[in-house]
């Protein structure tokens, strides 16, 4: 359960950043966000998902694949779902140095044209919070699927969101070749769950357009 919702110290590691969204008393509404594409393979396949459904969703983009993929990058903008930023190259912030981090993230936002930024693998430097809070949204989560998990099958992916999924939650799913062969199964069901228990899909927002 430590990585399906954050613990508090995890939290107050980055104070700066979006968790969740309050609710009112009654209210229910619920973030899917899809990180780490866009990417031909599997991109396509989620937007068809979503547009099913007809709910929209927030994308947290890799630079490099909007590079190889500006296309996509159109066509999701087009389908009316938000976009944010993950660092050209996904970057591992503790792992890397502050210039070189936000050098890269700038990067990224200059091509998606997002305001919104959520660091990979869920960690930041301190420093690195700070100075990209000053011109973006950082955007964490509440609930973590872990469909790149390839030892987890679907339906514990499915049971991760009914377990952990709350008024207000962000969750995190990932468009990538890795997440594909749970989130095929998962995303429908997941989707028809959350509708069933009466959930609103909202798309994120940077601050200065809520
Ligand atoms: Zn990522």
């Amino acid at each position: 359960m430590f990585i399906e919702t954050p613990i508090l110290p995890y939290r107050l590691h980055c104070p700066e950043a979006v968790w969740q969204f309050p609710c009112r008393e009654g209210e229910k509404t619920v973030y899917l966000t899809f990180d780490d594409g866009p990417i031909p393979e599997v991109t396509p396949h989620v937007l068809d998902i979503l547009d099913t459904y007809r709910i929209k969703a927030t994308f947290f983009m890799v630079g490099d694949n909007v590079r190889r993929n500006p296309a996509l990058l159109s066509r999701i903008l087009e389908a009316g779902h938000s976009v944010g930023h993950h660092t050209m190259n996904h970057l591992q912030g503790m792992r890397t140095g502050t210039f070189t981090y936000l050098r890269n993230a700038l990067a990224a936002a200059q091509l998606t044209g997002s305001t919104l930024f959520r660091p990979p693998h869920g960690f930041i430097r301190r420093r690195q919070a700070r100075a990209l809070s000053r011109r973006f949204t950082i955007v964490m989560h509440s609930v973590v699927t872990r469909d790149y998990n390839s030892s987890l099958s679907p339906e514990h992916i499915f049971d991760n969101v009914k377990r952990y999924c709350h008024p207000g939650a962000i969750i995190v799913f990932h468009d990538s070749l890795r997440a594909w062969p749970r989130l095929e199964t998962a995303l429908p069901r997941i989707i028809e769950w959350l509708i069933s228990e009466g959930y609103e899909f909202r798309t994120i927002h940077s601050k200065n357009e809520r």
